[in-house]
């Protein structure tokens, strides 16, 4: 008898091919959560209420994100034909690869970065350019200024960069800018309200730029997934047209209207939390420790050659920080997340027997 034919599904080849995704680290409720950058004193009263006072009504209709747009932009500056939201940056990246990315592209990225970059240009079979920082943690300006010239589709950048904090200033982002008139250029401002530093303004002219910003991180809405993009009407116009009608929940539209109705809440924990990054690097300095600026929420940190088990057997512990081994290729670099002093004394506690 004949077999038969094993099932005839075809998924594409950069979905054959790849590995499957690391999973995220889950479990982490009741532990000193060190390793995703959340905001570790939570949310502002305002979100909670908002999300309190959602009614059956709201819960049961297609969110209306056209007016909800109209009632956010001003808080950014920007209009409402220059903004579009997503659920989270993670999604707005992916309508900006659906968009500009496809085989025979090029995209351009730092190395390391943010992983989704790379992640998405991947799934599209795009040719990657990725440049490296050097030893001195310094961003490859005049390298990514060359390879400009060969005018690749898209070009990320994280700024302040994850993992390694570093920020580019005005100057360096105008040189990138004015170099790359053919190249779409992602500034992701994920950790915006730590380094004071934005490039949104510069969207109503340029016609090569898109910013992105998150209420993952500073606005401590990790759990609702909620980001948007700003970009001059004529690039938000092609988004648009790729975006699904409903890309965000009723309840997550409602609390990022609230938490920017309560940037005092913002303001006061990022004050907390870069005095808890202030303890973190001066007692990680002090325990002999390498650590690198950070213009974010978190700081890069080289535990040396024993790294990945030190960050082990933090997590035996319960606090959990991020191994970066796989971003450097060499283990000893962690990622740790600032927070209040209390819990950064708690941690350096933990660390300084482990070393
Ligand atoms: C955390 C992070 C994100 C993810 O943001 P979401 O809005 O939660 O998807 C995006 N970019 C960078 C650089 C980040 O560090």
């Amino acid at each position: 008898m004949k077999r038969p034919a094993r099932a005839g599904v075809t998924p594409r080849r950069a979905f054959a091919e790849a590995p499957d995704c690391a999973p995220m680290p889950e479990n982490r409720a009741s532990k000193l959560r060190l390793d995703l950058n959340e905001n570790l004193l939570g949310c502002a009263p305002k979100v909670r209420a908002a999300l309190r006072r959602l009614s059956a009504e709201a819960i049961a209709t297609y969110p209306e994100k056209k007016s909800a747009i109209a009632r956010l932009a001003p808080s950014f500056g920007v209009r409402e034909d220059e903004m579009l939201v997503a659920g989270g940056i993670d999604e707005a990246l992916r309508l900006i690869a659906d968009v500009f990315i496809e085989r025979g592209r090029t995209v351009l990225l730092v190395d390391p970065t943010f992983p989704m970059y790379r992640f998405y240009a991947e799934q599209r079979d795009a040719t990657i350019r990725a440049l490296r920082y050097d030893s001195k943690m310094r961003f490859p300006l005049r390298p990514i200024l060359v390879e400009l010239h060969a005018r690749p589709s898209v070009l990320f950048l994280a700024n302040p960069n994850n993992p390694t904090g570093s920020l580019l200033g005005m100057p360096a982002l105008g040189k990138i800018l004015n170099a790359a008139p053919r190249t779409l250029v992602v500034v992701d401002e994920a950790y915006f309200e730590f380094s004071g530093v934005t490039i949104v303004a510069w969207i109503h002219r340029r016609r090569n730029l898109v910013v992105t910003r998150t209420f993952s991180k500073a606005s401590g809405l990790a759990g609702l997934r909620i980001g948007c993009m700003f970009a001059h009407r004529e690039i938000a116009k092609l988004l648009k047209r790729a975006q699904a009608p409903f890309p965000v929940g009723a309840a997550a539209l409602a609390a990022a209207e609230a938490s920017l109705q309560d940037r005092a809440f913002v303001r006061r924990t990022v004050r907390e939390i870069q005095n808890g990054k202030r303890i973190l690097e001066h007692g990680l300095a002090g325990l002999g420790v390498r650590v690198f600026p950070s213009a974010a929420n978190f700081v890069l940190a080289d535990f040396g050659a024993h790294g990945s088990a030190i960050a082990a057997a933090l997590g035996r512990r319960g606090i959990l920080i991020r191994d970066q081994t796989s971003s450097f290729g060499r283990p000893g670099f962690v990622r740790i997340t600032a927070g209040t002093a209390a819990q950064m004394r708690k941690f350096l506690r933990a660390l300084e027997p482990l070393l």
